[in-house]
């Protein structure tokens, strides 16, 4: 589900927000002051758009708008504001902004303004999470394929798999049962060599010289390492 994070300290506001965002079929997560606000954009890294209001108890909505801005380019923000702020001011503090809304405001307004963020933020290519890139490769994640110097490299499901547990771990040893565990699952009862079996197959089909390794390395007596 599309997930809103609505950061507002007064209850009835954000009451109304939250109803109306459930209402268009958004999840929405709720804030009362912007410390709350930035803890749960770490627990829910989806949250595509947040709405921020800007007179707040501790630090204010420009200042969580920076903070977000700091760490995140992908997500959506609109700010709440309110008429008797000097719109001069701002618009000038929003530049890390996308959009701002005036209280009061009309739910139709409101789902308008966060839809249509909503599909310029998701319409964005070149979201974090969509691919990993290391060295020669680039193994797309919502396509799962996997392509080196720009070749396509036909995978197995089961080999996208070790290869997206590896690029997520770059550098770090690997136990033959951690990747059993991962890839097949921790019901899986079958034998650990399977995992060598398809290791093997792998390097035939990434590595520069099968016979000497070096994407795919092995640690003696435990397991593999990724490295590119
Ligand atoms: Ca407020």
């Amino acid at each position: 589900m599309k997930k809103v994070l609505i950061l507002e300290d007064e209850v009835n506001i954000r009451s109304f927000v939250v109803i109306n965002l459930k209402r268009a079929g958004y999840d929405a997560i709720e804030a009362g002051t912007g410390e709350e606000a930035l803890n749960k954009l770490r627990q829910h890294p989806d949250i595509g758009v947040a709405i921020l209001d800007i007179m707040l108890p501790g630090i204010d909505g420009f200042e969580v708008c920076r903070r977000i801005r700091a760490s995140d380019k992908q997500i959506g923000i609109i700010m709440l504001t309110a008429r008797s702020q000097e719109m001069d001011k701002v618009t000038g503090l929003m530049t890390g902004a996308d959009d701002y809304i005036t209280k009061p405001f009309s739910p139709a307004e409101l789902t308008a303004r966060i839809d249509a963020l909503y599909r310029r933020v998701s319409a964005d290519p070149a979201a974090d999470e969509t691919e990993l890139r290391q060295g020669p490769f680039v193994l797309n994640l919502s396509n799962r394929v996997l392509d080196k110097e720009g070749v396509r490299i036909r995978l197995t499901q089961v080999e996208y798999a070790i290869m997206k547990l590896f690029m997520q771990n770059p550098g770090r040893a690997l136990s033959r049962e951690d990747i059993l565990t991962s890839v097949w699952g921790r019901d899986y009862d079958g034998e650990l060599k399977i995992v060598d079996v398809n290791i093997r197959r792998l390097r035939i089909k990434i590595e520069d010289d099968t016979a000497n390794p070096t994407y795919i390395t092995t640690v003696w007596g435990f397991g593999y390492k990724w490295g590119a």
